[in-house]
Order: C-alpha cells, then sequence, then structure tokens
C-alpha cells in the first residue's frame, strides 16, 4: 500500500500540489485524473523522489520513503514511466531493455522477463534490432512500459501513456496494463488525461485541480458523476 498525505511541492514560487492526499492500495490500479497543469506529474514526480516535497509524508509498505533520494526508491522497486516515454532513441528496441533491467543479475529471470514484455507487446519482438527513436510513439510507449517491467517493480507509475498516440494502439497498451496488473500482481497509478480510459480500467480515482484533490471515489462512482462527466469526459 502506498499512502500519500498532505504533500506540499513548490517549483521556486509556483505552488504545484496542496495538500494532496491519496491512498493506493496493494494489487489495485488507481488513477488521476485533471487538466493540464493540475499536478498529476508533479505528484508521481514527488514519489519517485524526482522532486522534493516542501511538507507532507509518503509510506510505502508501512516505510517512510519521503525523503529517500530516486536510486533509493527504485531500489523498493517502485517505477516510473514518464510522460513522454524517455527511451533511449539510438539505442534497439533490445538494447533499451536491457537497460532496464541494469540492476537485476538473476540472468535466467532477465531472460524469461523479457520473453514476458514480448509476448505482451509482440510489435517490440518484431522490432527488436530497430533503433528506438525510429518507431511510432505508441511503439516507443509499449517499450517504455516493457524496459520498466525489466527493472522487477512491484509497484509502477505511468503518466500519460495515452499522449500522443493513435486511438488502436492506445486500447492496445490499456489492455496489456490491466493484464500486467492481474499476471505480475503490479499495483498501478496510472496519470491520465484521457479520464474515459483511465476510469474504465481502475478501480479508484482522485480528479485533481490545481494541486489539491477536487473529488475521489470508485471510478464507476467517478464516471456516473454529472460533474467529472461535464469537465472531464466530454459531457
Ligand atoms: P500536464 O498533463 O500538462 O503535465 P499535470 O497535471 O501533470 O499537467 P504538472 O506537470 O504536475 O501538471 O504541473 C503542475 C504545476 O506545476 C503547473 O502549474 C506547472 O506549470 C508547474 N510546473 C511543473 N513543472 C514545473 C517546473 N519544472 N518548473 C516550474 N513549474 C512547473
Amino acid at each position: 500500500m502506498l499512502e500519500v498525505e498532505n504533500l506540499h511541492v513548490s517549483y521556486g514560487s509556483i505552488k504545484a500540489l496542496h495538500g494532496v492526499s491519496l491512498k493506493v492500495p496493494q494489487g489495485s490500479i488507481v488513477t488521476l485524473i485533471g487538466a493540464n497543469g493540475a499536478g498529476k506529474s508533479t505528484t508521481l514526480r514527488a514519489l519517485s523522489g524526482l522532486v522534493k516535497s516542501n511538507s507532507g509524508t509518503i509510506r510505502y509498505d508501512g516505510d517512510e520513503i519521503t525523503r529517500l533520494a530516486p536510486h533509493k526508491i527504485v531500489s523498493r522497486r517502485l517505477c516510473h514511466v514518464p510522460e513522454g516515454r524517455m527511451v533511449f532513441a539510438n539505442l534497439t528496441v533490445h538494447e533499451n531493455l536491457v537497460m532496464g533491467a541494469y540492476l537485476q543479475k538473476d540472468k535466467a529471470w532477465i531472460a524469461k522477463q523479457t520473453e514476458y514484455v514480448f509476448h505482451l507487446f509482440p510489435r517490440l519482438k518484431e522490432r527488436e534490432n530497430q533503433a528506438a527513436g525510429t518507431m511510432s510513439g505508441g511503439e516507443q510507449q509499449m517499450l517504455a512500459i516493457g524496459r520498466a517491467l525489466l527493472g522487477n517493480p512491484k509497484f509502477l507509475m505511468l503518466d500519460e501513456p495515452s499522449l500522443g498516440i493513435a486511438p488502436l494502439l492506445v486500447k492496445a497498451i490499456f489492455e496489456r496494463i490491466v493484464e500486467i496488473n492481474k499476471e505480475q500482481g503490479l499495483t498501478i497509478l496510472l496519470v491520465e488525461q484521457n479520464a474515459n480510459l483511465a476510469l474504465d480500467i481502475s478501480s479508484y480515482g482522485y480528479v485533481l485541480e490545481t494541486g489539491s484533490v477536487l473529488l475521489e471515489g470508485p471510478s464507476a462512482d467517478l464516471k456516473a458523476n454529472p460533474k467529472v462527466q461535464e469537465a472531464y469526459l466530454g459531457g
């Protein structure tokens, strides 16, 4: 279980988060939705130690991780797939996956997990020797998720996996996210502007607005909420 309590984050004089609290139970898919600039990415960056919080606490599996450095957070098996994917453009698909496994020592596990990633995303297998930068946005997103899985995470943070991707690939990627959650028992915190999709695959959601939680509830309830429909689901 991940628990965030009253988190405040600023970038210089800009207050990005003021008092965000949320919970992500083990094994669940929880989503953060909200407009541009609401603080969704900042929340993920704070969880992975990439920005320092001014106050508030982050607990994971009972331990406080609020002030840990990013590499210490990764070593607790929390992994962040950032917005924009950030694959190594000049490396091949295979080399990107190898980079994802750089902390793993068990070669047999790495081979097995690589096969699992290729089973999830057969397109990556087809393009194993292609430079990542020459692939489509959707394929790069698959690679970013695959690379994260090679780090053997227990808790996966996905920032806008649908951004700039063709609808057909978005559907495939979201189906795989559900599969990963079920098959690998991975807890997932999903940040999305595509609220419809995110609420369809999650069990619980938080709506962020200007750095605070405006609404929260079971995803089905949020989807049925007229305020959410009007503001985030296109009426
Ligand atoms: P988006 O979907 O557009 O990324 P978001 O909900 O993820 O939106 P954040 O990126 O977390 O929002 O931004 C929250 C606030 O913090 C915004 O007002 C943004 O302008 C500001 N902000 C984000 N990153 C920085 C930064 N590096 N320096 C200064 N301000 C920032």
